[in-house]
């Protein structure tokens, strides 16, 4: 199957970093949100990107140029009616997930394939809200997009050889190492990334050290890149929150509670980077 146009709906720090490294390796691209405010932070984000590639050398202006003229904004999810393959990045809820699914799935090409980016919610429910569940797939990338080479692709109970192989195809066409999955909450990587991440929480709520002393520990003692912290800002604490309770849920293991803090931070509105403030503030 041949994709050239691509739909992503969810212009945040995912939906943004996706729709980048799709127009940078020359597909058209539809950059969906609910409301256009979002779709242009969401261009914004994409344009500082290029612009700072630019400014290294890494590109030319003509490039960048070419770029962001594959990347159309887009507020309506009839949008979809001539794309090839859709990945949805919106927030990470089963029931947001599903409708859109369900939306697209009326609205899109019949040979469309509907790929999510969620970090822990079951392909095989998501799929089942369509009525081409062989047709849909994880397409797990890893934040911030651009930079992370690694794209788990996860099957759902139908999804057919086919869409699976069209999907690897693209992820290496878009530079990037794909890695294949079975379906279980979290995965692989954020079921082993999360629950170390939440630990790192119940740590500082029980006072046994500071944030930096958790994130100094992690970083110099496990020669880990950045503190699990500092990593909940980036990823965004209401995205970890709901990976905890999915896993949760999935597993039926109290040994997946999300830990108070994470859910007091959340109800405060402080969700890390993206909103200025969670474990540490952030200039805007
Ligand atoms: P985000 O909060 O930055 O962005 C989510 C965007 O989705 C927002 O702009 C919101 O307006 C939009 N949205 C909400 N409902 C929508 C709808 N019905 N239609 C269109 N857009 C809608 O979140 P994010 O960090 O970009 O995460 C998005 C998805 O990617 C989640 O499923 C998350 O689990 C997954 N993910 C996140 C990370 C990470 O590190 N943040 C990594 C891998 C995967």
């Amino acid at each position: 199957m041949t994709v050239q146009k691509v739909m992503v709906v969810g212009a945040g720090q995912m939906g943004s970093g996706i729709a980048q490294v799709f127009a940078q390796s020359g597909f058209q691209v539809i950059l969906n949100d609910i409301k256009q405010e979002f779709v242009e932070r969401g261009l914004g984000v994409i344009t500082k990107n290029l612009t700072r590639q630019v400014e290294k050398a890494r590109m030319t202006e003509a490039d960048k140029s070419a770029i962001l003229a594959r990347i159309v904004a887009s507020t309506s999810l009839e949008d979809a009616k001539d794309i090839d393959l859709v990945i949805e990045a919106a927030v990470e809820n089963m029931e947001v997930k599903t409708k859109i699914f369900s939306q697209l799935d009326q609205l899109a090409p019949e040979h469309a394939v509907l790929a999510s980016n969620t970090s822990s919610l079951p392909i095989t429910e998501i799929a089942a809200a369509t009525k081409r569940p062989e047709q849909v797939i994880g397409m797990h990338f890893m934040n911030p997009v651009p930079v992370m080479k690694l794209v788990e692709i996860i099957r759902g109970l139908a999804t057919t050889d086919e869409v699976y192989q069209t999907i690897e195809d693209i992820t290496k066409k878009l530079q990037k190492v794909p890695v294949a999955v079975n379906d279980f909450p979290g995965f692989v990587s954020n079921r082993v990334l999360m629950p170390m991440i939440n630990e790192a929480i119940y740590t500082l709520y029980e006072g046994v050290a500071t944030k930096e002393a958790i994130d100094e520990v992690m970083k110099l003692g496990m020669n880990h890149p950045m503190g699990p912290l500092t990593l909940a800002d980036f990823i965004g604490l209401d995205t970890c929150l709901y990976i905890m309770e999915t896993l949760h849920e999935g597993f039926g293991d109290d040994k997946y509670r999300p830990c108070p803090l994470l859910r007091k931070y959340v109800k405060a509105g402080w969700l890390g980077k993206k909103t200025g403030r969670g474990f540490y503030t952030y200039e805007s």
